[in-house]
């Protein structure tokens, strides 16, 4: 809770410097491109609020924290003044001190009163690991006479109704409130009526898509309070995001107050950039291979360090590898490196977590969920696998070693693709560049419409609720009444359907789960989203769990379980897509000579037409077709053209254009997450020689969610500085024809065929010669 609470004695001190010698010994210096030291930081201690009830105080001296660092103490003033408020501090930095004591105190206060429920609060992670995190301190706080609960979708019915009519903290998440709760709020009035704080963890998570629903979810929460006469102040706490005040106002829809000077100490951290070495075919040995070698080498000494891969699959080579390069060495000790992944089971998941509390476990190599909450206490030192794909994402991942206090390692193993290999030649890019912004559109009209048919379907909508909403409320309640959504009546537009508008509507568009499920066992080994499904467990497909290889046998979609039997044939597989689209609107456009750039929305139609399979050499032994539904998504991009005839002045030749427009259509997905806050993962792309609506050689990349995130009209506004860095990259690459550093992606359907990256170098350049001069260029 408090970087200063009393932990168990650290094991003796862990230097940084030495460690990263022993990664460096003998030929492998070279490998090391750049090292920053991050000093350390005294904290600064303010006083004790004199409002805080005694309970309160008591429960926290009984945990030993007795003081507090200055961002604290402005959390909860903030809030206890009524104030919203968003903390911005780095991770371990204490945030949920700062909202625990006014929250903490209210409650207390409530006790008091005629019912014994004077005030109640709401507590929302993104997570159920965070959420469970919570509810673990808060039982252990033992605050008397304040009952904390968690309502998540497992909670028994009966317990429900106990926590709505008993409960003081309710612990849960947006998700809940928008099924549940909100559509049911006439039970839970004397809850709402109460209704004194809403704390909203990790509130960063909430970007892109997402963040458009759940800051619709908020205000309907607050818009529903209100009608019980509540005024609850929110707290929002987030991971070091730029521009705060703007995220909290996104998510409300009201003025925050954002605290971002981090007061809490902080021990010396070195960071370190590292490039795998070049082999003997000419390319970069992989960053996953490189990740593990290095965990090796510090799992072998002693050093608990955790290594961050930016895929499931990743994660589970990392681990294998790992023990494998441990047991070369006879150094292998059973138990010490595993992986830790989304997709684990909750008791793989606490297993994991005890382990390295222990120390028994000293090598764990995991996605970015662990980002999420999950206490992990001690680590001495960072891996991370390739760029995580914002600055944000970095620092977290960087700060997630020296959590006690201790000196720390980070180490940031570049991965062979357009992103890592620029960044690592601009450090100052890492360095010396603010945090993102995280980007959410609150009034996205495909998020907000049907949460407006939501919010009617609670309490009927009417002109005055463009407070909650914002301006366009007038104009899309229209929409929905010309759509048959809602009915206007001269007090208002309601709702007047027989069943619930958010039944079918999901805040998180993962679409439905499916299920890894052992043949011959009948065990669950862990789920996969559905779009994934499609790529990753087809029949035939090769699936690997715990370092262990499956072969998919059946996907059943409409029953959402993949059947799997444990083996390795000896081979991977990949699949291959076709990607087509059509333009629905044009939002916005700029001229360049002969060419165009345009923002609007797109519908792309994608379907897995087969799937390769590949030996360890890279050889491709067969290709088999499949019979997969085709996925059809409405989003926004940016797209851009260029004459035939400006293509040939470029040099290029009509059987050259598909390979280079291909080839520059993959650098600039690469280059995107430069300036928006996504990675390429949260991108796709399709480029044609000639486009039925365009009529003329495209390129197109769009957000991977429906609706759109706002990363493509990014692209659009900065696409000057977008595209000279796509240039400049592709430009300086040393590879020959193309390699994975500039021109392949990792996720091409069409298996990176035809790629022309001189080609890409000619169209690029011609792009940019014919932007208008007074375009600056700037990154
Ligand atoms: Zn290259
Ligand atoms: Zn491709």
């Amino acid at each position: 809770m408090a970087a200063h609470r009393t932990d168990p004695p650290e094991p003796p001190g862990f230097d940084p410097r030495s460690a990263l010698a022993h990664l460096t010994r003998g030929q492998r210096a070279e490998r090391l491109v750049h090292v920053r030291t991050l000093p350390a930081r005294e904290g600064r201690v303010v006083p004790w609020p004199d409002w805080v009830a005694p309970e309160v105080t008591a429960a926290l001296l009984g945990e030993g924290i007795d003081t507090l660092w200055e961002h604290q103490a402005r959390v909860a003033e903030l809030a206890h003044e009524g104030r919203h408020v968003l903390v911005a501090t780095g991770t371990a930095s204490g945030k949920s001190l700062g909202f625990l004591l006014p929250v903490l105190t209210a409650l207390c206060d409530g006790t008091g009163s005629g019912t014994g429920r004077g005030a109640t609060a709401l507590y929302l992670a993104p997570t159920k690991a965070l959420g469970a995190d919570q509810a673990e301190r808060l039982h252990t706080l033992a605050v008397p006479g304040v009952r904390v609960a968690t309502l998540d979708g497992d909670t028994p019915t009966e317990e429900r109704r106990w926590i709505r009519d008993h409960a003081h903290y309710v612990l849960t998440n947006p998700d809940l409130l928008h099924h549940t709760l909100l559509p049911g709020h006439e039970r839970w009035r004397t809850f709402l009526r109460a209704l004194r704080y809403v704390v909203v963890d990790e509130c960063h998570v909430y970007r892109g898509v997402f963040g458009a629903h759940v800051s619709a979810v908020l205000r309907r929460l607050l818009r529903v309070a209100a009608r019980y006469g509540a005024r609850p102040t929110v707290v929002l706490a987030s991971a070091t995001v730029a521009e705060p005040e703007v995220l909290g106002r996104a998510l409300l829809g009201q003025e925050v107050v954002a605290v971002t000077q981090d007061a809490s100490p902080r021990r010396e951290t070195v960071v370190a950039l590292w490039q795998p070495p070049e082999q003997d075919d000419g390319r970069r040995r992989g960053t996953v291979a490189e990740s593990a070698s290095l965990l090796a080498d510090l799992v072998e000494t002693g050093v608990q360090t955790v290594a961050f891969a930016r895929s499931r699959q990743g994660v589970e080579v990392v681990a294998s590898r790992t023990r494998d390069e441990l047991d070369a060495r006879g150094a292998g000790v059973p138990g010490q490196v595993a992986a830790y992944r989304g997709g684990y089971l909750p008791e793989e998941r606490r297993a994991l977590e005890g382990a390295l509390r222990g120390r028994q476990l000293l090598g764990l190599a995991a996605t970015s969920a662990l980002e999420l909450g999950i206490d992990i206490a001690g680590l001495d030192a960072v891996v991370m696998s390739g760029w995580p794909g914002t600055r944000a994402s970095f620092w977290q991942q960087a700060g997630r070693a020296g959590r006690r206090g201790a000196p720390s390692l980070a180490v940031l193993v570049a991965a062979d693709d357009p992103l890592d290999t620029y960044l690592l030649t601009h450090p100052e890019l890492i360095f010396e560049t603010p945090v993102e912004a995280c980007v959410l559109d609150p009034e996205n009209p495909y998020v907000l419409g049907p949460h407006l048919a939501a919010a009617a379907a609670e309490l009927p909508l009417t002109r005055d609720d463009v407070e909650w909403f914002g301006p366009t409320v007038p104009a899309l309640t229209e929409q929905l009444v010309a759509g048959g959504v809602l009915r206007r009546r001269p007090t208002g537009w309601f709702w007047v359907r027989p069943e619930r508008p958010s039944d079918h509507l999901q805040l998180r568009d993962a679409g439905q789960a499916v299920q890894i499920v052992d043949a011959r066992s009948g065990r669950v080994l862990g789920t996969v989203d559905e779009d994934r499904a499609l790529t990753t467990v087809h029949a035939g497909a090769v699936y690997v769990h715990q370092g262990q290889r499956h072969v998919v046998t059946d996907l059943d979609l409409e029953a959402a379980v993949a059947l799997v039997v444990a083996g390795d044939p000896g081979w991977s597989t990949r699949a291959r897509s076709e990607s087509t689209f059509t333009v629905r609107s044009r939002e916005g456009e700029e001229v360049w000579g002969a060419a165009r750039l345009h923002t609007g929305r797109v519908e792309v139609t994608t379907r897995v037409t087969s799937f390769q399979r590949i030996l360890p050499t890279g050889e491709v032994i067969g290709t088999h077709a499949l019979e997969l539904p085709e996925r059809s998504l409405l989003t926004q991009a940016v797209w851009w053209t260029l004459p035939e005839d400006e293509l040939a002045l470029a040099g290029l030749g009509e059987d050259a254009v598909p390979g280079a427009l291909h080839a520059a259509e993959h650098a600039s997905i690469g280059m995107l997450p430069l300036l928006a806050t996504c990675d390429r993962w949260d991108l796709g792309g399709v480029s044609t020689a000639l486009h039925p609506d365009t009529g003329l050689p495209t390129v197109m990349v769009y957000d991977g969610h429906p609706g759109g995130a706002g990363f493509a009209r990014r692209g659009f506004r900065e696409a000057a500085s977008w595209l000279t860095a796509t240039l400049d990259l592709v430009q300086a690459c040393s590879c020959q024809a193309g390699c994975p550093a500039c021109v392949q992606s990792p996720k091409c359907g069409s298996g990176n065929e035809p790629l022309d990256r001189a080609g890409a170098v000619a169209v690029l350049a011609h792009l940019l010669s014919e932007r208008p001069v007074d375009v600056a260029r700037v990154i």
